[in-house]
């Protein structure tokens, strides 16, 4: 854990993937450890590891990123941090992200832009960006991350690393400060897939705070991941959707010989279609602008975080502390969400993209019935540079085109290195069915 702290310090000032250290906490937890001693079962005890900070932590800062909460210390942990101390984890610190994880580069940030780990001026991707570069800059073994449209997978592909999106409601979101809260994903960053499976192993699980969390028994994910995994016999769909005009070139080049790897391992890849795949960003928008726009209600200036001053009525503390402590892009999906629910426009937005979320759903388990799993870009192009798409909301959402039908569909997404392009990492998105991230890691274990 010293070693870590050391290594941050002399790393983080090129990257900025930390908003907040928690050194004293940490390092009294580990001299506790190293009195208590580790027992076998607990592979995990002892191994530092980052928290996106959006993830509450009792007693340390919790900032989403946003000015909105600057000065906000939660009062109890999040379901996956009682966990990764009941494994005997040990977080180091809370990770940058793009304010309340909306957005694709980490730009939207109240506080600091992250920096790729590769390349110091290219974007880390995001929500998770500073998740992403802490992992891919060797700062910290693992990292969690979230995933409401693809900010788990996209920052992981652009910083050379694997990221789990598990199903939905494999893992409890209580503690998570909500987004989209029909979407939102708590997943595990790692250098390696086995790394990945076994903190999924840890996170996962029923919790009663979290009515929408799974009672499906949690797999030892990395119990089956040995020299012998295989893709034998295995189908897998490559749909030509996901390799159409607009995606890079190097991008569908990696993903092709990908496609090659696995049949030269005994499986089948067939090309397949989904067609209604054009549609998920835009009935992601609304849809999730909607849940954004419910959720960040609860910000108003009294109950808790960032409070205008000079304010001479009920009303004036509303509207300065909100106008005062969201960023442009928060205020852009909390304009857009309520628009789309309010009366008069209900049907033909909100409504309306409900409808394309089934059908997109409905595209997924046509091909998940006779294949094992789908295999596709991540992300449309490689790390882009740092300033290139900030003010242009539009282009920075198509980067999601090929993340968000998987959250749309509450499927599993998992993102892996594939391949290299101008020196940057690209990365593979395999998608399964749902609840069976098993067969997604023995597929990542046996490319990797
Ligand atoms: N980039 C997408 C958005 O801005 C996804 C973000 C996320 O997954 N948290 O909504």
């Amino acid at each position: 854990t010293q070693a870590t702290f050391e290594n941050i310090k002399a790393t983080d000032p090129k990257i900025d993937a930390f908003l907040h250290l928690n050194e004293d906490q940490a390092l009294a937890q580990a001299a506790a450890l190293d009195q208590a001693g580790i027992s076998d079962d607990q592979p995990l005890a002892g191994i530092p590891l980052a928290l996106k900070d959006n993830l509450v932590t009792k007693d340390e800062p919790t900032t989403a990123a946003s000015k909105m909460l600057e000065n906000f210390t939660p009062v109890y942990d999040a379901t996956v941090v009682s966990k990764l101390a009941d494994a005997k984890m040990v977080p180091v610190g809370k990770t940058n992200l793009d304010e309340f994880a909306m957005g694709g580069s980490t730009e939207n940030s109240a506080f600091k832009t992250t920096k790729n780990a590769w390349d110091q001026t290219k974007v880390p991707g995001g929500s998770s960006g500073g998740s992403a570069a802490a992992v891919a800059a060797g700062m910290v073994p693992a990292a969690l991350g979230t995933d409401t449209g693809g900010s788990i997978r996209q920052p992981a592909s652009f910083n050379g690393i694997v990221g789990m999106k598990p199903t939905y409601g494999r893992v409890s979101r209580w503690g998570l400060i909500a987004f989209g809260s029909s979407f939102d994903a708590i997943g595990p960053m790692t250098r390696s897939v086995k790394d990945n499976a076994m903190l999924l192993s840890a996170i996962a699980g029923h919790d009663d705070h979290d009515l929408t969390s799974s009672d499906k028994a949690v797999p030892n994910f990395a119990a089956d991941l040995t020299a012998a995994t295989s893709v034998k016999g295995m189908h897998i769909g490559l749909p030509k959707e996901f390799l159409a005009d607009g995606i890079n070139d190097d991008v569908k080049q990696a993903i092709l010989a990908a496609a090659d790897t696995y049949r030269k391992l005994g499986a089948t890849v067939d090309e397949v279609s989904l067609p209604h795949n054009k549609y998920g960003v835009a009935a992601y928008y609304i849809i999730a602008s909607s849940e954004a726009s419910s959720n960040l209600q609860r910000f108003d200036g009294i109950r808790y975080g960032y409070r205008a001053k000079d304010v001479k009525n009920l009303e004036d503390v509303y509207v300065k502390s909100r106008s005062e402590g969201f960023g442009a892009e928060v205020k852009r999906r909390i304009m857009l969400g309520t628009f789309s629910l309010s009366a008069g426009f209900y049907d033909a937005y909100f409504l309306k993209a409900a409808k394309v979320r089934t059908v997109i759903l409905n595209d997924f388990k046509a091909i998940l019935k006779d294949h094992d799993f789908i295999m596709g870009p991540v992300a449309p192009t490689p790390a882009f540079n740092i300033g290139a798409e900030i003010s242009d909301p539009l282009t920075m959402y198509m980067n999601d085109i090929l993340t968000i039908p998987v959250n749309l569909a509450g499927l599993p997404g998992l993102s892996l290195p594939a391949g290299f392009s101008n020196g940057l990492p690209v990365g593979m998105q395999l998608i399964g069915r749902p609840f069976d991230e098993s067969t997604l890691y023995k597929a990542g274990y046996a490319f990797e």
